[in-house]
């Protein structure tokens, strides 16, 4: 099922893509690969829709918060908006004070892409990045491919090549809120489980300061789950820069996050293939009105990115998302609902 999304200011058409496997239903845009709504049940069956997003795709062309997303070609932040690949310096643009966020103004969250495949739970998007497109080396052709599966999975996969040497750290921005996006004031009483046993301190511009911090004895310590509202207002370093929740966690288990909501009942698992997830507590969000009206106060929603480690192409010792002229990269995150 497709229908239209809107008309861009360069009069493109943007369309609204639905898929469904049993109970589950997922509408994504080709306006930034983007996931529009999702509705899952609870335990009782009763189905609500748990991302935040906008009615139409010029919402998220002027709305703030990169919601549902597709961010690339590299996902989170670069410091100083440069780093250096086979010795030379690839320049990006500084869009967050001093930093590139999301890979600047010229986001692929930004892109119309073209439809690639659409089956009856599956839906794949493509998209042509040329050789200096935001700054990165390379063409590339990229496809994001969203698919519902038996279990309550929602898959998103992402494979990329490039003809020269590279960076691939593609990531979904989706804003969860398990109770529904239409009850932003119960989003901070989900419970969240992460056991990642450090995450990444970050100065005052929440560019990492190189220190992997172990999570014990702190408020940033999701080993045994704790409504994510409990601590954020701790008297602590890291909560105070970054304005609450918005770092980056290891990968350590698989999933790496469970998110689960104590009135509707819903628990989303988070199973990813990346070595990092940012969790953000949506510090940022500005009130935006979204779909059905709804306003997304700060904290209506919450933020698990699989990716790299933010600024890890300046960071040789972390896991690095650089990739060879020719190598496919290939990446998938799972979302899973009970
Ligand atoms: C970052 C936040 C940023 C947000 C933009 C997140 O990925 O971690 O710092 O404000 O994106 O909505």
């Amino acid at each position: 099922m497709r229908k239209p999304f809107g008309v861009l200011p360069d009069g493109q058409q943007a369309t609204l893509y639905t898929i469904s496997q049993g109970n589950m239903i997922a509408k994504i845009t080709d306006y930034g690969a983007t996931l529009v709504s999702l509705i899952v049940p609870d335990p009782q069956g009763n189905l609500a829709d748990v991302v935040l997003g906008f009615d139409d795709c010029n919402g998220y062309r002027t709305g703030d918060g990169y919601l549902g997303a597709t961010v690339g070609r590299n996902a989170n932040r670069v410091g100083g908006a440069a780093f250096s690949l086979n010795g030379k310096t690839v320049q990006l643009e500084a869009n967050d004070n001093r930093n590139s966020l999301h890979s600047g103004s010229e986001c692929y969250c930004f892109r119309l892409w073209k439809l690639e495949k659409q089956e009856e739970s599956a839906v794949t998007f493509h998209l042509r990045s040329p050789n200096g497109d935001q700054g990165f080396p390379g063409n590339a052709e990229i496809f994001v491919r969203y698919s519902l599966e038996p279990g309550g999975v929602l898959r998103i996969t992402y494979d990329a090549v490039s003809d020269l040497d590279t960076v691939f750290n593609l990531t979904n921005h989706s804003y969860f809120n398990l109770a529904g996006h239409d009850k932003p004031e119960l989003a901070m009483g989900q419970i969240l489980s992460m056991p990642a046993r450090f995450f990444n301190a970050d100065d005052a511009e929440s560019i990492p300061t190189g220190e992997l911090r172990s999570v014990a004895g702190t408020p940033m310590d999701f080993r045994t789950p704790k409504p994510i509202g409990r601590d954020i207002e701790a008297d602590y370093d890291a909560l105070h820069l970054q304005g609450g929740y918005d770092h980056n966690f290891e990968v350590f288990t698989d999933p790496c996050a469970i998110l689960h909501d104590p009135v509707s009942g819903r628990t989303m698992a988070v199973s990813t293939d990346c070595p990092g997830v940012q969790f953000y507590s949506g510090n940022f969000l500005p009130g935006d009105v979204g779909k059905d009206g709804v306003v997304y106060i700060r904290r209506g929603g919450i933020a698990l990115e699989t990716q790299y480690y933010p600024d890890s192409v300046n960071h040789p010792e972390w896991p690095q998302p650089f990739v060879k002229a020719g190598v496919p990269y290939h990446s998938e995150t799972k979302y899973i609902f009970q």
